[in-house]
């Protein structure tokens, strides 16, 4: 293993983490030394992962993956963990289903292909597994004893599960006034869970003065400090999606926004695709979903502003309450250069879209979902998205973590004495 010196004169072994060269930033392009960086010291842009990629022909690449585990793993050449990753006590999250949603296609009068990508299958039930067993390797190459995050719910559950998985401690923060499903599914694995009155913005900026003060020394916060590689394992999502299309780009694919790193590396895992030449390079849209009571990017796109102003979140879409999202200006990019939108929808729809896709597919998904699938009903209806194209609505999170959203409308259709006169009586079992 190379030794390298680091700033301050220490010189510690580099650490493993595969195909990753380096740290660079977003903004101005200046390289780092890997390390638990997340800001430029230049410009203050955000740093990502640079990567040597595998330099073999595509037809190799797609068979070492296709050889792979049913997990993350499989696309271990593209991420930054190291290359024995699949024997580590981590959670092996992903290769989850790509459902193809033909009943929900006929409601919409979508005739070009449309697949639901359910994440709520995931170990902790959201996509937040991906992105932090990425951040458990990272925190294990740079020594972190505690792991931490700032959260809208889902990513304490992952980062409780994953710690208590990878023998490290964990100690978590949370707005208070959380769904009961994504207290409890953080509090079960034994760390520490703490709830922050106020936003998640609050809890975010009390998390940054954490990591500042002695305190919070020897803690990988996921989204902080670790937050370059953890957003890698979002782009598992586009690999994950083409491999299961048969090694093809969808037309269209709609994506919620929270901190909009989810979308922005999506957007990264597809270029890189394109790059390695395991997808026929074409044109495809991103599409964004808001909820109306947090549309901070949303607001921006529709006004052509490339400045997102920030708003304080009164949703039931909870766990994308951010109303300051880090990662809304590439969000607004991404959209406008592939030929996306960005839009909202308010509660109501919703709850309506949680029940629409229910009734439709069996998938019973959180109110991420409901936000993804109502702004692609509303942005099919207002021909901005195409019904002749293949689409893809991905779908975050486990309705069973959201049960209040739903639960005074999704109630018994009767409750009767057990005869078989009581059931007649009642008029049921006959629809
Ligand atoms: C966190 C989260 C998102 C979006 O996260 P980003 O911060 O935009 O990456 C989407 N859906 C669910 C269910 C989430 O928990």
């Amino acid at each position: 293993m190379a030794v390298q010196t680091v700033a301050g004169n220490a010189t510690t072994a580099s650490p493993d983490l595969g195909p990753a060269a380096a740290l660079s930033c977003r903004e101005c392009g200046e390289r780092f030394e890997l390390g638990p960086l997340f800001a430029c010291a230049s410009c203050f842009g955000p740093l990502e992962v640079a990567y040597d990629l595998p330099t073999g022909s595509p037809e190799e690449l797609r068979k070492r993956i296709e050889a792979g585990p049913d997990n993350i793993w499989r696309y271990a050449p593209l991420l930054p963990v190291p290359a024995d990753v699949a024997d580590k006590p981590n959670l092996n999250p992903g290769f989850t289903k790509l459902v193809r949603a033909d009943n929900l296609a006929r409601e919409l009068g979508v005739t070009g292909g449309l697949y639901v990508k359910d994440d709520s299958g995931n170990p902790t039930h959201s996509f937040k597994d991906r992105v932090v067993a990425i951040a458990v390797e990272a925190a294990r190459a740079f020594g972190f004893t505690t792991l931490s995050c700032s959260s809208t719910g889902n990513l304490a559950g992952a980062v409780g599960a994953a710690a208590a998985r990878a023998g490290l401690r964990s100690c978590v923060f949370i707005p208070h006034d959380l769904e009961q499903g994504k207290v409890v599914m953080a509090a079960v694995y034994g760390g520490e869970l703490v709830g922050i009155e106020g936003n998640y913005d609050d809890v975010n900026r009390f998390c940054s003065e954490l990591i500042g003060d002695p305190l919070g020394e020897g803690w990988g916060f996921v989204n902080v400090n670790l937050r370059p590689y953890y957003g890698e394992g979002s782009k598992t999502l586009a690999y994950e999606i083409c491999e299961q299309l048969g090694w093809r780009l969808p037309d269209q694919i709609v994506i919620p926004i929270a901190s909009g790193s989810q979308l922005t590396k999506i957007d990264k895992g597809l270029q890189e695709l394109i790059k390695l030449g395991l997808v026929e390079d074409r044109p495809y849209k991103i599409f964004g979903a808001q909820a109306e009571g947090c549309s901070p990017v949303s607001a921006a796109f529709k006004a052509g502003h490339d400045v997102v102003r920030p708003q304080k979140p009164n949703t039931i879409a909870k766990s994308l309450a951010i109303g300051n999202p880090a990662d809304g200006p590439y969000v607004l990019d991404i959209a406008r250069r592939t030929g996306g939108a960005v839009e909202d929808v308010t509660d109501e729809q919703v709850v309506d879209a949680i029940k629409l896709l229910a009734r439709t597919e069996g998938i019973f998904g959180e109110t991420a979902g409901g936000v993804t699938l109502g702004v692609t009903k509303k942005l099919i209806e207002a021909g901005v998205i195409d019904p002749t194209l293949t689409t893809v609505v991905v779908n975050t999170g486990d309705g069973l973590k959201t049960l209040d959203a739903v639960s005074a409308t999704s109630q018994a259709t009767a409750t009767i004495k057990p005869s078989l006169d009581a059931f007649r009586a009642a008029g049921l079992g006959t629809a």
